[in-house]
């Protein structure tokens, strides 16, 4: 059945729902246009998938679309990616080219149809090239930590950024020195997705079944696409860690996004890494997994996200909100969402990870406290219906670049 707004109070109350539809009723005369890189696959596409629909129901005019783009273009996308959060990347002229080559064919195929038009990440940045000649208002939405980048990458893509009327970083950690204005939005998750809404425990267990995880033992999970940055490697060090001590089994489940070319060979490291142990359950979901996710996670005792790098991770938010103890990367995002001690631990190392997992599962309780932290912690900053109302704030500060204050009557 089909998700509606009213369905959302029921969550987050009338007050709130009844301030979005205000905001929204200021916002309605004008279209929203999404530009990424890939239909499926990676947080973005998440977010996008169940934000269109609500923005709609609201009376927004908000669109999707995607750029296409060659296998050498996601490859020095990639590139750009890892470089932009501070990696060792060698960027070469040729790279920087098939970037120009392939924003050039994007700029010849697209229809640019939004009064506002929303660019996410560095991969359709180039786009902006088309603003001079139709105008608009083009806000350049990153989703990653862009604070300390590579500095040939920077430079090539900061001059596009300074041509976009506004910036939206995550987190003020992320953000860059730049000429334009720049919002703070938090990511979000949605309470009623498939991915995210309440199952029963007999659904859960025909899941864990599916898969061949034992309920009686703990279960340890990190959802992630198959990615260095999100240590994989490092989960499984510190899972050989905490068997020394606890019985347990892991779970690293991940699928492939479209835009994200180095995913097989993770895999294969990941695969190689777990074949001597039947504990180890390595599992490549299909795109659209979502229900089998959201069991595997309230299935889990503790979930991981022991990136090294990351954006927001998303799989964070999602994972408290379900009551569940999360240990996380100190890095990025991840930062908003676990307050260390308090809806998880922060840790910076395999063996912090292992340490705070075997104190965890020795401790159902602290287990218990953390988790009912971590859910009232999201709903008040990381559910969807406080996103889509930045987002049309931030459409309706576009139009009054000079005002500190809009005052907003009731619809
Ligand atoms: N995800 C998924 N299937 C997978 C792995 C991840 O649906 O096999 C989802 C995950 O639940 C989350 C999103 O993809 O909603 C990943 O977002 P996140 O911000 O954690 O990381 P990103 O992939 O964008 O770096």
């Amino acid at each position: 059945m089909a998700v509606t707004l009213h369905d959302y109070e029921e969550v987050v109350g009338s007050e709130v729902m009844d301030e979005i539809r205000t905001v929204a009723s200021h916002v309605r005369h004008k279209s929203l246009q999404n530009i990424n890189s890939t239909p499926v696959g990676g947080g973005v596409a998440e977010i996008l998938t169940r934000m269109i629909p609500l923005l709609r129901e609201l009376g927004v005019d908000a669109s999707w679309d995607v750029i296409k783009g060659d296998e050498a273009f996601f490859n020095v996308t990639k590139s750009f990616h890892n470089a932009l959060h501070g990696d060792d990347e060698s960027i070469s002229e040729k790279m920087l080219e098939v970037y120009r080559e392939n924003t050039d064919a994007n700029l010849r195929d697209m229809n640019f149809t939004g009064d506002v038009v929303m660019i996410h990440d560095p991969q359709p940045a180039g786009l902006i090239l088309r603003k001079p000649e139709i105008g608009r208002q083009w806000i350049w939405r990153c989703h990653i930590d862009v604070s300390r980048p590579d500095l040939i990458t920077w430079n090539f893509l900061k001059p596009y950024v300074e041509q976009y009327d506004a910036a939206i970083f995550s987190m003020p950690d992320f953000a860059q020195q730049l000429p334009i204005s720049q919002y703070m939005i938090a990511p979000s998750i949605d309470p009623l997705s498939d991915k995210n809404k309440d199952l029963d425990q007999a659904c859960v267990q025909k899941v864990l079944d599916g898969f061949g995880l034992n309920p009686e033992r703990p279960i340890l999970t990190q959802i992630s696409r198959f990615d260095r940055l999100k240590d994989p490697l490092g989960v499984i060090r510190a899972y050989q860690l905490i068997k020394r001590h606890c019985d347990c089994q892991l779970i690293l489940a991940g699928g492939a996004a479209d835009d994200d070319p180095e995913g097989k060979e993770v895999l294969r490291e990941v695969e190689e890494a777990a074949v001597d142990d039947a504990d180890i359950h390595v599992l490549l979901l299909p795109p659209f997994s979502d229900l089998e996710i959201n069991a595997l996670v309230r299935g889990s005792t503790i979930v991981f996200q022991k990136s090294i790098k990351e954006g927001f991770g998303l799989t964070v938010s999602e994972a408290l909100w379900k009551g569940k103890p999360v240990i996380g990367g100190a890095v990025g995002g991840i930062k908003l969402q676990i307050i260390n001690g308090v809806t998880g631990f922060l840790v910076h190392s395999p063996e912090g990870a292992a340490n705070r997992a075997v104190e965890l599962l020795q401790n159902p309780d602290l287990r218990q406290k953390l988790g009912e932290n971590g859910r009232r912690h999201v709903k008040e900053n990381f559910l969807i219906t406080r996103h889509v109302k930045d987002y049309m704030l931030l459409m309706l500060a576009l139009d009054y670049p000079a005002d500190r204050i809009v005052q907003l009557t009731a619809a």
